[in-house]
C-alpha cells in the first residue's frame, strides 16, 4: 500500500524539523534584513539570508535546496549578533544542511577532489569541509 504525503503536509513537516533541529522560533523574524546586510558571504549567495528564513517558514524546501546559500554560509554568527530579535540564523542554516544530508545528498563528493587539490588544501580545511558538506 502506498501512502501519499500531500505537499502541504510535507511543507509542515519541513518547518517542524527545521524548528526542532535549530531550536529557533521562525516566527520571531520580522524580515528587517539586518542579517543579509551584515553577512560577509551574502555576495556569494543566490538567495539572501533574510529570504532563506521566509522560505523556511513557508516550508518551501525545494526552493532552498535549489540554492547554494546554505552551503555558502560560513557559520560566522554575524547574522545572529546583529539580529534585533535575537534570532540565530546560523542554526537554521545548519538545520537545513543536516536535513539535506539526511537525504543522502552530499554537497560535495570526496572522490571529486583531485589529488592535486588534496595536496594543496590545508588538512584542517579538508576535514571541516567534509564534515560540513557530506553526510
Ligand atoms: S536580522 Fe533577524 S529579524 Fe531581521 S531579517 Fe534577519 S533574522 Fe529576521
Ligand atoms: S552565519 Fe552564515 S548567514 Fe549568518 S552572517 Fe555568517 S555566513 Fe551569513
Amino acid at each position: 500500500m502506498y501512502v501519499t504525503i500531500s505537499p502541504k503536509r510535507s511543507r509542515r513537516e519541513f518547518v517542524r524539523k527545521v524548528k526542532e533541529l535549530s531550536g529557533q522560533n521562525l516566527q520571531l523574524c520580522y524580515q528587517c534584513g539586518m542579517c543579509s546586510g551584515n553577512c560577509p558571504a551574502a555576495s556569494n549567495m543566490d538567495i539572501s539570508p533574510r529570504r532563506i528564513i521566509e522560505l523556511a517558514r513557508l516550508g518551501l524546501d525545494e526552493e532552498i535546496a535549489g540554492s547554494k546559500t546554505v552551503w555558502t554560509c560560513a557559520s560566522c554568527l554575524a547574522c545572529a549578533v546583529n539580529c534585533p530579535r535575537g534570532f540565530d540564523l546560523s542554526k537554521v542554516m545548519e538545520a537545513i544542511r543536516l536535513l539535506t544530508l539526511r537525504k543522502n545528498i552530499d554537497h560535495i563528493r570526496p572522490e571529486d577532489i583531485s589529488p592535486k587539490q588534496r595536496c594543496e588544501l590545508p588538512q584542517i580545511a579538508m576535514v571541516s569541509g567534509l564534515r560540513k558538506f557530506t553526510g
